[in-house]
């Protein structure tokens, strides 16, 4: 059935880059129709439980993501609902973890004082590109819209697979892809016992006055306990350390926990991806017996909530007029099509083994993100695409895929996208300067 809907601007995913996309289209007076499969916003960082912001945005000297993404993030920190980066992070670059029902609920706000019309529990099953630019998008119930230019920001390029977009898979010639983790929340956590016997791993927050739990990386006690338990028998996750366990804002005896590994072949593929979850719940009950025997504070931790969704952290890139590279990510480059900026570390988690390459910015450093990685090189001339599934090789891929720069690239599609109605929808004509302008007028940070 068609809905008598029609929007200008559908964008078929809501995580990050999707959300970034609906509001800026929606700012420059578009009607925009934002499709999210799951009953929140947030994609990853709420479905699949990994609520923080790597620090992709903020280079230790200064904040280098703007707009849509620093609009969101000061709603979260008003509410008193993420712990922010300090002024001392100025050597470590540091996460900043948010309270994942609290990011949903002021996403879908932020969406809805724009304007955006949202429709949550329907997932785009179609769509097809008509040849006089326009699209019908039909929903999972069988419903059907209209939209004359369409955002994939599925994370999984899925819209722009099937409409003929040439697309890249993982590792070139493997096809491997990253690993999954379940992430879950865990609790209650004695901070008292933890400070105690733990000190580094307790941090105090002055907007929340609280102190809260926050672990990542590679600390030498922490290695050991995990290398002990998988010589022991007790711990099968394939992996040397412990990813991230971080307080819940106003909750902070509740943590969330980024401890696991699942190997997969094709995260598309929703019968791999049942087994892959059936695999990480398994991690998550090896994890919590690991926690409690080794982890001071610990001792009584129970599972609180698994998450909705395994994370997936890479599937399919479009091949788009320019494909980033790990070069241009490592020499910092700059582009003339600038659209969002970037610091975060290469981080490639590796398939089938326990090792990760991380190779984090030098401090003050950051790499641009080029428009015409958004523009596929070939398909439907209406459509644009966001967030972690843009023209890049992988590695590049692995630095931009957290969500504030998903979120800024998103902006700058769906800003795109608007822009694009003025000339009849074909993505391909957007004049960069009218971007540029139209990005900057929407405080994107962009040099
Ligand atoms: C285990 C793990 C840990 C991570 N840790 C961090 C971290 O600590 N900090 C950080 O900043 N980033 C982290 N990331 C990365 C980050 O969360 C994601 O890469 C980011 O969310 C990507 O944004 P996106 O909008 O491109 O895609 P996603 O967040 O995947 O959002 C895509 C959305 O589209 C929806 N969708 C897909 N297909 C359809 C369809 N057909 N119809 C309707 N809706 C659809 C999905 O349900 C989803 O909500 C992590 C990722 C993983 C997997």
């Amino acid at each position: 059935m068609i809905e008598t809907i029609q929007s200008d601007v559908m964008v078929c995913g809501g995580g990050p880059a999707g959300i970034g996309a609906a509001v800026a289209a929606a700012r420059l007076g578009r009607q925009v129709t934002l499709v999210e499969r799951h009953p929140m916003l947030g994609g990853m960082g709420t479905a699949a439980l990994v609520n923080n912001f790597c620090p992709a945005h903020f280079d230790r000297e200064r904040f280098i993501i703007g707009g849509i993404f620093a609009e969101l993030r000061d709603r979260l920190i008003s509410r008193k609902a993420l712990y922010a980066i300090r002024p001392t992070d100025t050597v470590h670059p540091r996460m900043e973890p948010y309270d994942p029902d609290v990011f949903a609920e002021e996403a879908l706000a932020f969406c809805r004082d724009a304007g955006v019309d949202v429709l949550l529990e329907r997932r785009v099953a179609n769509a097809d590109f008509q040849p006089a630019l326009a699209c019908a998008v039909t929903f999972d119930d069988g419903t059907q819209r209209k939209a004359d230019v369409v955002v994939d920001a599925t994370g999984d390029a899925e819209i722009a697979a099937a409409a003929g977009v040439p697309c890249l898979f993982g590792e070139d010639g493997t096809q491997a892809v990253m690993p999954l983790s379940l992430c879950y929340l865990m609790g209650p956590i004695d901070l008292d016992v933890a400070q105690r016997e733990f000190p580094e791993s307790v941090s105090y927050d002055p907007n929340l006055d609280e102190h809260y739990f926050y672990y990542t990386g590679a600390n030498p006690r922490v290695l050991a306990w995990v290398a002990d338990a998988r010589r022991l028998g007790e711990l099968s996750i394939p992996v040397k350390g412990i990813a991230a366990i971080m307080s819940l804002p106003g909750r902070p005896w509740i943590a969330m926990v980024n401890f696991g590994r699942v190997d997969i072949q094709d995260p598309t593929d929703p019968r791999l991806l049942a087994d892959a979850t059936d695999a990480g719940r398994r991690q998550v009950e090896e994890g919590i017996r690991f926690f409690r025997k080794h982890m001071p504070g610990m001792d009584r931790v129970e599972l609180v909530q698994l998450a909705h969704r395994i994370g997936v952290r890479e599937s399919r890139r479009i091949v788009g007029r320019y494909t980033l590279t790990g070069g241009d990510v490592r020499a910092g480059r700059q582009f003339d099509d600038c659209i969002a900026q970037c610091c975060y570390a290469i981080d490639v988690h590796h398939n089938g083994r326990d090792t990760t390459l991380l190779e984090p910015f030098m401090r003050g450093r950051h790499f641009d993100i080029p428009w015409r990685s958004l523009v596929p090189i070939a398909g439907p001339p209406n459509l644009v695409v966001a967030g972690r599934s843009i023209g890049a090789e992988r590695e590049a891929m692995s630095s931009f895929r957290v969500s504030p720069s998903c979120m800024a690239i998103g902006q700058a599609a769906g800003a795109g996208a608007a822009l694009a109605l003025q000339s009849g929808g074909v993505i391909g004509d957007v004049d960069y300067d009218d971007l540029r302008r139209v990005l900057l007028d929407q405080g994107a940070i962009i040099a």
